[in-house]
């Protein structure tokens, strides 16, 4: 029986991406997003060249590229005393090498350009202000005024989708937490560079740094051990997490201090992690993106990897018999996602790094050319989604 008609919970860079991906064969599909509109939530992201291929081919890249920034590099510095440590090409680099380019932008950006061209789209309806609490046929027949063939949950973290699945990963707090907050060019500190995305590396602690064009400042995340503030997504930071900040950064360069204890507006991530568990039902439902696969930050990787998800779901869908189809999507995806939760793993442990393991590091990086780490990424940027 092929698949005609598929719901899809959840309106973020997973589902859009899949509604998109799905009419690209010709398949409709009805979106229910909790939210009564798609608004500024979260901060920067950076789409690495295997995402931004997908979106080349879904016809967004056009749209995006014009409003992003192409960093030059990935610049690694010590977060102590901002001494350069290593640097990956990026730039014109990345299109030469991985054939797609490298950009960072506000999530805002390419989820409304991802949200206009499913609103252009004859074959795509999206239902807003609709949350699905139990994820049962008769709610989501309800939701969207029909049986659909396929239920694909692309609902984020917390998914509610899961319930579809037996055995569906449960998600853990990974004991760490991200302060995100945007900051205007004029106010931002010399060290902040308007022309590479900047990864300083201290003990337990990270943070990243790259220009928006869209606000002309920059995106900052700092990342560190935190306490567990239960089930929530983000949230105003507190004087409380103010504290807590200066106190994990307390060893850090005075003049990263100074920007995290002038800090306003920061919103407060903990962070979560999906553990391991099933993706598909071999019937009529399965996931992607974060519902799938939350996975930390360290890799900048949970965006492009719910487009690759969806890009590569939706070709499977198109071309294979349903159980079929569900049954491949796991298991390559899994696998994909595994290697970049290991390499995000390393980044974690090499990024917060301390005394003689964060010096045999930093020898380690000294000695690699900025080509060599390039090559150690083909495997990431060169993947080519087969949709
Ligand atoms: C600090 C930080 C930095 C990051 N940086 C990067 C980066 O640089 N590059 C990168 O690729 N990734 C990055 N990520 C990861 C990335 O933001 C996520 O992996 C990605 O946004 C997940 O997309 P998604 O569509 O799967 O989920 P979400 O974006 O969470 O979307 C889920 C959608 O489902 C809706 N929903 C949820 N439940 C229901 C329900 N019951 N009924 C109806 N609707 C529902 C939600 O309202 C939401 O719109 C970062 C994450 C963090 C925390």
């Amino acid at each position: 029986m092929s698949t005609n008609v598929v719901a899809i919970v959840g309106a973020g860079m997973a589902g859009l991406t899949a509604a998109l991906s799905l009419a690209r064969h010709g398949i409709r599909s009805e979106i229910v997003e909790q939210a009564p509109q798609l608004g500024e939530v979260g901060a920067g992201l950076q789409i690495s060249p295997n995402a931004s291929r997908i979106l080349r081919e879904l016809g967004i890249l056009a749209d995006i590229e014009h409003r992003w920034c192409e960093p030059q590099e990935i610049r690694l510095t010590s977060g102590v005393t901002l001494g350069a440590l290593a640097a990956v090409p990026v730039g014109a680099f990345a299109r030469d090498r991985w054939g797609a380019p490298y950009g960072v932008l506000h999530r805002s950006t390419l989820q409304q350009a991802l949200l206009s061209a499913v609103l252009r789209n004859p074959l795509c309806k999206v239902h807003l202000g609709c949350r699905i609490e139990k994820p049962g046929d008769t709610e989501i027949a309800r939701a969207i005024g029909e049986q659909p063939d396929l239920v694909i949950g692309a609902d984020g973290v917390w998914s509610r989708t899961r319930a579809r699945i037996p055995g569906a990963p449960k998600a853990h707090f990974s004991g760490n937490i991200a302060w995100r907050f945007t900051m205007a060019g004029d106010n931002a500190p010399g060290f902040l560079d308007p022309s590479n995305v900047t990864a300083f590396l201290g003990p337990k602690t990270h943070l990243v740094c790259y220009p928006l064009k869209e606000i002309g400042g920059f995106n900052v995340v700092a990342i560190a051990a935190g306490l567990d503030p239960g089930e929530t997504w983000s949230a105003e930071g507190s004087e409380r997490q103010g504290r807590m900040l200066a106190e994990q950064f307390s060893a850090w360069h005075p003049e990263i201090r100074t920007l995290l204890s002038n800090l306003r507006g920061a919103t407060f991530w903990p962070l979560y992690q999906a553990g391991p568990g099933r993706w598909q039902n071999g019937r009529d439902t399965a996931l992607i993106g974060d519902a799938a696969h939350a996975m930390m930050p360290f890799a900048a990787q949970g965006a492009a990897m719910a487009i690759e998800d969806a890009f590569e779901l939706a070709g499977l869908v198109a071309n294979t018999p349903l159980p079929e189809a569900l049954a491949t999507y796991e298991r390559v995806r899994q696998m994909r996602a595994a290697r970049v939760g290991r390499r995000g793993a390393f980044n974690r442990f090499a990024y917060h790094a301390r005394g003689p393991i964060r010096i045999a590091r930093d020898l380690v990086l000294a000695t690699r050319s900025p080509q060599s780490l390039a090559a150690d990424l083909d495997w990431l940027y060169g993947y080519r989604a087969k949709g």
